[in-house]
């Protein structure tokens, strides 16, 4: 093992050489009170930069320990990758080709993740980064390289002793109270918690930042509830109760915007962002139409029957699905998945999957559709609830059991008022006979689903939060989810592991699960410190997009 000390002459010495010298890098730097390894170190300035761990011992990081449930630990190890990211602003410049001198530290979300780039156990804490090596062309700048790693040095000397504990209890004692809300919304018959004056908005579609000067909400009396938390004691908000629950209002008057804040909120927040006492159901899942996308193997007969010529749904595939398959294939791959939430917008969803009306009940005689509308109870034996913003389509008032009216981002309950509407306005329409029992036959993966290979090697890519190159394709990600390039990375990751966990029996549901909890070793993956969690909901929704996908029914 070599003393940190010798880094600095190591590197300088390397000043003019070819760029693999900078390989001798591997291994361990002892340092006082911390160790440098460098975990993977690039082949050329091009290419993704090295990766170096700092390792601080048991002794120096005992003090972190600071949480009582699991939750705590992730928050724990979230706030330090994101302390070590300011901690690294400001760094010397260091020019050069490629990535030179550049230093990355990945957290990208006001999300609390659990991530693969910091870990604390008893045996310490390790906390990855990447450094773009300094090269002009392919050669060594060995000076520059001595320079930036003397600042790194200095930097991660005192780093656990100068942090910040204040902020690091808030961080923790936020997620962890979110944590004790999410484990109760089921017993209390809650799908989601929204707490007083919580800030909704973001400051622009691509801003995870709060919007400045938003109003902040405000509970409706009718639905006020209130959580006794570890830390912060009791806290007040809304609770929405399971069953139906429509969110409806004029345009522009926030609809959207509550809904997108109980999908963020499956995953507590940093504190400051807004968001911190929106608490949603953990297997809460928005689904969407999604023109074009590829459907394999589903049960579609619940909401899509005899379609023209014969054709049958029972076992639907498709490569280019409309926008009623592929949203009525959207809800039965989430409930196939344990989705025990569904979060839905008219704005993003077919029409004529959510209604027909009374006129056209009378004009078409052969509907192949059966709208959600006629489902409704059909969720309420399974214990699945739902949550849709609705602006223009009043049939749903008659059944639902909670409606908010949002005016000016307020939202006052009235429900009553939406039964005498009801009554009032009556729609005319026959409530349809489903032709066929709201079911959800699982299906079986085949293992060559998931083979990544491309030619002979693997190619499995992220491409910003809505791509992932994998294999021979590129699978469409946009309506999933995902916060974090991380959690892209990781789908890549999970999905080839499912390659080697499938057998051909396994229903699907059960193998995603099995994947998230057998390939926990990905988190501790050296040459990767960029993969964020992941719910097995959204690994699920990556697989059904996999083109190469083949199923088979599972026959109960
Ligand atoms: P809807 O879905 O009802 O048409 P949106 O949710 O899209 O409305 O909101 C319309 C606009 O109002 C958005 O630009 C959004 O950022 C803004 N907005 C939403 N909630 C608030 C709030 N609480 N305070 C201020 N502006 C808000
Ligand atoms: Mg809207």
């Amino acid at each position: 093992m070599r003393r940190l000390e010798e880094l600095f002459p190591f590197l300088a010495s390397l000043e003019g050489r070819p760029y693999p010298f900078y390989k001798d890098l591997k291994g361990i730097w002892r340092g006082d009170g911390f160790d440098l390894r460098f975990v993977h170190v690039q082949g050329d300035p091009f290419a993704s930069p090295s990766v170096v761990e700092v390792r601080y011992p048991a002794m120096a990081a005992a003090r972190l320990r600071v949480f009582a449930h699991p939750v705590g630990q992730v928050a724990v190890e979230d706030f330090l990758l994101r302390a070590l990211k300011t901690r690294f602003r400001n760094l010397p410049h260091v020019g050069g080709s490629g990535h030179s001198g550049r230093v990355f530290v990945e957290v990208e979300s006001p999300k609390v993740l659990r991530r693969a780039g910091a870990h604390l156990s008893p045996q310490g804490l390790y906390l990855r980064f990447r450094v773009g090596l300094p090269a002009s062309g392919r050669r060594i700048l060995g000076k520059e390289a001595a320079r930036l790693f003397r600042a790194l040095a200095d930097r991660l000397r005192g780093f656990l002793e100068e942090l910040e504990v204040e902020k690091l209890l808030a961080h923790v004692h936020q997620a962890e109270d979110f944590a004790h809300i999410q484990e109760r919304l089921p017993q209390r018959g809650l799908v989601a918690f929204v707490g007083e004056g919580a800030i909704l908005p973001r400051e622009s579609g691509v801003s995870q930042r709060p919007l400045k000067g938003a109003v902040p909400f405000q509970s409706p009396p009718s639905l006020r509830v209130s959580f006794r938390v570890p830390h912060k004691g009791e806290v007040l908000g809304m609770g929405l109760p399971e069953g139906l629950t429509l969110i409806t209002g004029g345009g522009f008057h926030g609809k959207t915007t509550l809904l997108e804040a109980l999908v963020h909120g499956v995953h507590p927040h940093i504190p400051g962002d807004g968001r911190e006492w929106v608490v949603t159901h953990a297997r809460a899942q928005r689904v969407q139409s999604e023109d074009g996308r590829s459907v394999v193997g589903v049960d579609l007969r619940p909401f899509v029957h005899d379609l023209p010529l014969g054709q049958d749904t029972s076992f639907f595939t498709t490569e280019d699905a409309s926008g009623s398959t592929s949203l009525a294939a959207a809800i039965l791959e989430a409930l196939e998945l344990g989705a025990k939430v569904l979060l839905l917008d008219e704005d993003t969803s077919a029409t004529n999957l959510l209604v027909r009306d009374a006129r056209m009940q009378a004009l078409v005689r052969r509907e192949t559709l059966t709208p959600l509308l006629d489902r409704i109870g059909d969720f309420k034996a399974l214990g699945v609830s739902l949550v849709l913003v609705v602006g223009g389509v009043g049939d749903y008032l008659d059944l639902a059991d909670t409606v908010l009216l949002l005016e000016e981002y307020r939202p006052r309950e009235v429900t009553a008022l939406a039964k005498a509407v009801a009554q009032a306005h009556p729609t005319g329409r026959a409530f349809g006979e489903p032709h066929h029992p709201l079911r959800v036959v699982p299906r079986t993966p085949f293992p060559e689903s998931f083979d990544p290979r491309r030619g002979r090697r693997a190619r499995v890519k992220g491409r910003g939060l809505r791509e992932l190159a994998y294999g021979e394709e590129v699978v469409d990600l946009s309506a999933l989810d995902l916060f974090e390039n991380a959690q892209v990375r990781a789908l890549g990751a999970w999905l080839q592991r499912l390659w080697r966990l499938a057998d051909g029996r396994t229903p699907l549901a059960r193998l995603v699960e099995r994947a998230l909890v057998e390939a926990e070793d990905l988190f501790g993956l050296e040459e990767t410190p960029e993969l964020a969690e992941v719910r097995p909901l959204e690994l699920g929704a990556a697989v059904n997009r996999l083109r190469s996908l083949e199923v088979r029914r599972v026959e109960e």
